[in-house]
């Protein structure tokens, strides 16, 4: 045990276990949509994303609200359209892929995705990304999850 996680745990708080996932995840996202689409549900996005994605689409951030979003009780999530579909794919893909919100860039890496190797097995059958590409560390993983749950 490193001598600073002696010094940092209070007597008698029980040692740290590490999570499943404590050798690493793979996820490459094969762009194919499936996860921005076909079930309704909500893409938060702040006052930054606001910025960064009508900026990107070169509009005014009043201009882009009214026109991709929509306010869910004092916050803001993009609209979406039939199917369910988020606004932003076009022809089965994200549209704005590299200015996309925290929410987007963060899967899977979900609080309700790394419960279990159940949980992830569950989710990873409806993305074809996950459990090949790049391999995140389990550090990446944890700052990833908490980035996520932060823009909750
Ligand atoms: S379902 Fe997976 S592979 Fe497809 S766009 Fe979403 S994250 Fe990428």
């Amino acid at each position: 045990m490193a001598t600073e996680e002696l010094i940092r745990r209070a007597p008698g708080e029980p040692e740290p276990r590490e999570p499943w996932y404590a050798a690493g995840l793979a996820f490459e996202c094969r762009r194919c949509g499936g996860c921005c689409g076909g079930f309704p549900g909500y893409v938060w996005i702040d006052r930054d994303e606001i910025a960064a994605l009508a900026s990107y689409l070169g509009l005014a951030p009043d201009a882009f609200l009214a026109t991709y979003a929509r306010r869910v009780g004092g916050r803001y999530t993009l609209r979406e359209v039939a199917g369910w579909n988020c606004v932003m794919l076009r022809d089965g893909a994200c549209s704005v892929y590299d200015a996309r919100p925290v929410q987007c860039r963060t899967f899977p890496f979900w609080d309700e995705h790394l419960g279990s190797p159940r949980d992830w097995a569950a989710a990873a059958r409806r993305c074809p990304g996950m459990n090949s590409g790049r391999l995140y560390s389990a550090d990446e993983i944890d700052q990833l999850r908490r980035a996520r749950a932060r823009a909750r």
